[in-house]
């Protein structure tokens, strides 16, 4: 599944590419994704891209009166085409900019392609699926005081509350046993009992593993391929993910796996007590 850091190394891809272009045709081969794609996408030609923006996992695509919001769920990838490539199987939707295309492709259709009109003034942020979305873990906002503020009135262990996209959004599986373990914190701790210096650790381990992970052009962990049609090799490089059993790369204690909210969780039970 496309996780944060594939989203924003995609946006990187596309948006040089696409912002300042006028969209000359769309095409919607399969209306039938996560949800159906509205009428309105189908009549975006016209306008012009004035540039791409990300909010969690969302692609924002900004057409002045509206903006086109594209989401990659469990299969998809976005690729920038020569405009009149034949398409494929799982070809569902094509934003044509003059001689180049945009083009999505997403065999299991848990993707999206939607529109949300900014006639209100509101602009993206409100439509129902952004609304109640927490702190962007890359921000500013995201810091060590305000992770502490966050963190007194849950007891959940801090890897859930991590992973809570109510809470911190694009923090998946995999970044958040890396994260933790850069900040040397034990993921079964509650939340409310993390001190403010722990608090300060995890935010700054959040944005490290996030950005490490970018810069390897994002993790892979099945069909994803970024924009430029190059794998990622963040996982290669996993400090304790999938590393059960495998010598902790600070201390050479063996990674321990454990099970918490049916996903996996992998530390080290000397580094991160
Ligand atoms: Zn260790």
């Amino acid at each position: 599944m496309p996780e944060l850091p594939e989203v924003e190394v995609t946006r990187r891809g596309i948006a040089p590419k696409i912002a300042g272009r006028r969209i000359s045709a769309v095409a919607v081969r399969e209306p039938r994704l996560r949800w159906r794609v509205p009428e309105a996408v189908h009549g975006l030609a016209g306008r012009t891209v004035l540039g791409v923006a990300r909010r969690a996992k969302y692609l924002l695509i900004d057409c002045g009166d509206g903006c086109l919001i594209l989401h990659l769920g469990m299969s998809g990838s976005l690729r920038i085409l020569p405009a009149g490539t034949a398409p494929e199987k799982h070809d569902h939707f094509d934003l044509v900019l003059g001689d180049r295309m945009l083009r999505l492709r997403d065999p299991r259709r848990f993707g999206a392609v939607l529109w949300a009109e900014s006639a209100s003034g509101a602009g993206p942020a409100a439509h129902p699926l952004l609304a109640h979305l927490g702190i962007e873990p890359l921000s500013r906002a995201l810091d060590g005081r305000r992770l502490h503020a966050l963190t007194r009135a849950h007891r959940s262990a801090i890897k859930l509350f991590l992973m809570d996209s109510r809470r911190v959004v694009g923090v998946g599986n995999i970044y958040a046993s890396e994260s933790l373990h850069r900040a040397r914190i034990d993921p079964r701790k509650p939340a409310r009992r993390l001190t403010a210096a722990e608090c300060a650790r995890l935010a700054r381990a959040v944005k490290e593993t996030l950005r490490a992970a970018i810069r390897a052009g994002g993790s892979s962990l099945r069909d994803f391929v970024g924009s430029d049609g190059v794998y990622g090799c963040f996982q290669a490089r996993a400090r304790v993910y999938e590393r059960d059993g495998l010598p902790c790369r600070r201390c050479a204690t063996p990674v321990r796996r454990i099970v918490q909210g049916q996903r996996s969780t992998y530390y080290c039970p000397a580094c991160q007590r």
